[in-house]
């Protein structure tokens, strides 16, 4: 089990685009393995390969309760959008803050699974939400992005409060 370190806000490699991945090999499977691990490590239930400094079009997600549905999407791609829903977001780089963003509320996703086969399913709720959110992650886009000047700036404040007490 490798624990891969997490990119802080606001470090600038969390701005980086994610390119697509080509080769489906040994070496994407050790990356997935190595996302889940940290991904459940830090009770996460999304992490995108950004995160975690790895250029590369890659999320992990799982949003059951006993880590039971873990699902890996390479170079995912949203095809139809429906409806829209405001859902408190956190994040593993932003780790103690949280915030309100409006996202799609159902989404149709294709995406390529670990063995290169092309997928598609249809995400609603929060499982929409994290896709979308760690979807973002890989065109360089956060949470914090979606929010407004005034909310950003009482995010940054919290941060800064709350790295500063761990100190
Ligand atoms: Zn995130």
């Amino acid at each position: 089990m490798a624990l891969l370190p997490i990119l802080q806000f606001p470090d600038p490699r969390l701005k980086i685009k994610a390119s697509p991945v080509i080769n489906f090999d040994a070496e994407l499977d050790i990356i997935i393995k190595d996302m889940f691990d940290t991904m459940y490590e830090q009770q996460g239930i999304g992490l995108a390969a950004t995160q975690v400094n790895i250029p590369l079009q890659i999320i992990v997600v799982d949003i059951s309760t006993n880590k039971t549905e873990p699902m890996a999407m390479i170079n995912p791609k949203i095809v139809t959008t429906i409806g829209s829903q405001l859902g408190l977001e956190g994040c593993l780089s932003f780790q103690g803050v949280y915030d309100k963003v409006t996202r799609a509320e159902t989404i149709q996703v294709d995406f390529y699974n670990a063995s290169g086969e092309k997928k598609s399913i249809k995400a609603h709720d929060l499982l929409s939400i994290c896709i979308q959110h760690e979807m973002d992650h890989l065109e360089g886009i956060t949470f914090y992005d979606h929010l407004s000047p005034l909310k950003q700036k009482r995010l940054r404040d919290k941060l800064e409060k709350i790295r500063r007490t761990a100190l």
